[in-house]
């Protein structure tokens, strides 16, 4: 049990300390050594860890895990700490820690310890704490809670099959199976000394009690409960001496001073577990919170496949490739499963650090919608200035004319596309006709130029040519496109439709009017010209 005093400081065991202070030693003393000694009772700060397995690239719910750690941690003037979990060597992907921090950093999330910037409890790398996991389970041994367990494949599977043939759907190697099988609880000492010493092969298996209820409190989802007998004679130390996840992840976040162990769902079934291990050792047990999982548009959890199939990208350097604000990619995990418990929804990175708290936290799934991620696209898009943009969109165009363009023509250009635009890439697609003459016109669009098109931009066209450079603004041009349709009896479209066309190459965009203010009279009447000639 821990208790939050001031703010970011916890005392972590509040009975003793309560004890302790009517003790008459603490009676005797003077303020100022209390306060020292609350100070060893108290851990003064929140240490929080993600701890990803380097198998892939870093996936949005991990994104979203590490974000709520890291909401956690700054919320209470803590820290946020990057442990690398690569023990299971035959998952390992090269490249993926890497990935693992650049999206970290990608996405505003600042690392305070991880293995590019070892604080005072590295190494942050599993592989590199190897002998310190098997200290552990030697420990553990020796308190006859873990025991070596010398059984081949064979064996193991003749019991599975021996078990299954007598009415057991799921044979376990628990604490009535392990009275029958090859290990250091059945073999007689000497022979355990004798396998050890010839280098035979052995796991290290947690002795699991038979009849326990395993209970713990979840900051999220409350009281917990499990039963032991449900559980395996878990591995602790694989036959290749590398730890299983469980007895790394206890040790670690033990070692690593970690406060609150905040994770997804998935992981709530091995709690029980290192709950055991916790127990175990005599260690403090971290407070836990198990966050939602991550539900795909048409159900069930998202996964790379229906991910894939909603259109929905996966990793997080995907939303950097496909161009996304990572402030709005941001704003929008911080609400997958979190609300501040008003209605507000655009929130930066510090003030959702400022409101973040783990009450707030639902407890079930919450829906990936990708038109909402879209809307807060657009909004951090609208957000940024014109300038800062159109350096954006130089940096990732691939057309010379945009990359080589006047910053303050494209800002102006920005200004005036910005609004229709869901990502910052499509502001190219939108933009491209300020910059080059269109050389080909929308097939749908095309649809709208009419037989009495020609001649209605014929006309618009003689009366736009005869302005002065500097009276070719948007208002002017406006009026003399009512002074057309007015003397020839016809609608606003049927004139404004097809110099649409011949002036963008498309039937839909920004204002017309101070879009041809923009382009200049010049290149407007090329456009026309060139139109009248190809639509005739
Ligand atoms: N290595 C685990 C993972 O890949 C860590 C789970 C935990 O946070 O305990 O997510």
């Amino acid at each position: 049990m821990s208790l939050r005093i001031y703010g970011s400081l916890y005392i972590h065991n509040p009975i003793k300390l309560a004890f302790d202070l009517k003790s008459p030693y603490f009676l005797g003393i003077k303020n100022e050594l209390i306060l020292t000694e609350l100070s060893y009772f108290m851990k003064d700060t929140v240490r929080v860890r993600f701890a990803p397995s380097p198998t892939g690239f870093l996936h949005i719910g991990g994104l979203r895990t590490a974000l709520y750690n890291y909401l956690f941690a700054r919320n209470h003037s803590g820290k946020f700490i990057l442990r690398i979990e690569d023990t299971d060597q035959s998952r390992y992907v090269e490249n993926a820690e890497q990935d693992i921090i650049e999206s970290l950093e990608w996405s505003g999330i600042k690392i305070d310890e991880g293995p590019s910037n070892p604080g005072d409890f590295g190494p942050y790398r599993q592989s590199e704490r190897k002998e310190i996991y098997r200290k552990y389970a030697e420990e553990l041994i020796e308190k006859e809670i873990a025991y070596y367990a010398f059984d081949t494949t064979e064996e193991l599977d003749f019991m599975r099959e021996r078990l299954q043939k007598s009415g057991n759907p799921s044979p376990k190697y628990d604490a009535v199976t392990r009275q029958s099988m090859k290990n250091s609880l059945t073999l007689p000492q000497d022979e355990v000394e004798k396998l050890l010493g010839s280098g035979a092969e052995y796991v290290v298996r947690l002795k699991v009690p038979r009849r326990e209820t395993i209970r713990f409190e979840d900051l999220i989802r409350g009281h917990v409960s499990f039963e032991s007998k449900g559980l395996d004679d878990q591995v602790l130390l694989k036959s290749d001496g590398m730890p299983t996840y469980h007895l790394a992840n206890v040790v670690d976040d033990h070692l690593m001073n970690i406060t609150h162990v905040i994770r997804g769902e998935e992981w709530l079934s091995s709690t029980p577990k290192h709950i055991l291990l916790y127990q175990a050792f005599g260690w403090e047990i971290p407070q836990m919170a198990h966050l939602p999982l991550i539900m795909s548009p048409s159900g069930g959890k998202l996964s790379k496949r229906n991910a894939e199939s909603e259109g929905i990208p996966i990793n997080t350097k995907d939303y950097n490739e496909q161009n996304y604000e990572p402030e709005a990619l941001i704003n929008f995990l911080a609400y997958l499963g979190w609300s501040p418990g008003d209605d507000s929804e655009i929130h930066s990175m510090d003030e959702l650090c400022r409101l973040f708290t783990l009450d707030r936290v639902s407890k079930g799934g919450a829906v990936f919608n990708h038109k909402k991620l879209l809307w807060y696209n657009e909004h951090y898009l609208r957000d940024q200035p014109d300038r800062q943009l159109a350096a954006r969109v130089k940096s990732i165009s691939d057309k010379d004319v945009i990359k080589n363009s006047d910053d303050e023509y494209l800002s102006m250009v920005i200004g005036l596309v910005k609004e229709r635009v869901s990502k910052v890439d499509e502001i190219i697609d939108m933009a491209s006709f300020f910059f080059e003459d269109p050389d080909s016109y929308d097939e749908d669009s095309l649809k709208k130029w009419k037989d009495d098109s020609a001649l209605l931009v014929s006309e618009y066209r003689s009366k736009i040519e005869k302005l002065p450079d500097d009276a070719f603004e948007a208002g002017t041009l406006k009026k003399l496109l009512e002074e057309v349709i007015h003397e020839k009896g016809v609608g606003f479209g049927k004139l404004m439709m097809p110099l649409r066309i011949a002036v963008t190459g498309q039937g839909f965009g920004p204002d017309l009017f101070t879009s041809m203010a923009l382009i200049g009279k010049t290149s407007v009447l090329r456009r026309v010209d060139f139109a009248l000639e190809k639509l005739n």
